[in-house]
């Protein structure tokens, strides 16, 4: 059973080339995939939060959380509040009631960016996107740690979804295993009563047989012998 699947170090979902150590198993859609950390992440919003990215083992309570207006994507409502109020200094910090996603507000938006092996000295700060001192280059930034902190998080969150994933595929596997083993179990039970049935069936064609020649043969010979 061979697929045609595109080399081991590219993304099955938007096709990036990328080492494949940062490929995550995943099942997605009754099928195996290798995804990227971001495609893992955009195939499964609403498991975990898009800005602590937290991955939730159950999903938080009503009251504690806000989905996206376009998305399945859950965030913790605290989480928002304090990204609306670093963003927007203004913004008043009472409960927000509406919420959209970063993929959903940016459609180029990437959670993971792998192709920071140059050193980002051009990029502002996220200090100079919310009006601090612009001046540092990344590299020496109190905050360039802070990225590489960012994307270890990204990360974790992308490998527990596919680990969480896997094991679901794999106890998915093993129900199905056990079903079709009860399956084939029954296929030969049947088989068996059917063959059974056929026997008795031929038995029972070749009495009548015998009685119906030996009656013939009886009264065959009766004229005869009167
Ligand atoms: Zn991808
Ligand atoms: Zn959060
Ligand atoms: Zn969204």
């Amino acid at each position: 059973m061979k697929r045609s699947q595109p080399s081991p170090a590219s993304c099955n979902g938007c096709g990036a080339e990328q080492p494949s150590l940062l490929l995550h198993n995943v099942r997605y859609r009754a099928h195996h995939r290798r995804f990227c950390t971001n495609c893992v992440l955009k195939n499964h919003q609403g498991l975990f939060c898009p800005i602590c990215f937290d991955v939730y083992d159950d999903s938080p309570p009503p009251h504690l959380r806000l989905m996206c207006l376009k998305c399945p994507s859950i965030a913790h409502r605290s989480c928002v509040v304090a990204a609306t109020t670093t963003t927007n200094s203004n913004a008043p910090s009472s409960s927000p009631v509406s919420f959209q996603c970063p993929p959903c507000t940016d459609p180029k938006f990437s959670y993971f960016k792998v192709n920071s092996n140059e050193p980002s000295l051009n990029k502002p700060t996220n200090g100079g996107e919310n009006g601090g001192p612009v001046a540092i280059p990344a590299q020496n930034a109190p905050n360039s740690r802070a990225i590489d902190i960012e994307s270890a998080k990204v990360l974790v969150a992308a490998a527990r979804i596919a680990a969480a994933s896997m094991c679901k595929a794999a106890a998915a596997a093993r129900i199905d295993a056990e079903r079709r083993a009860k399956e084939a179990a029954l296929a030969r039970k049947k088989a068996r009563e059917a063959l059974e049935h056929v026997a008795y069936i031929v038995a029972k064609e070749r009495d009548a047989k015998g009685a119906s020649t030996d009656q013939r043969a009886f009264l065959a010979k009766m004229p005869a012998s009167m």
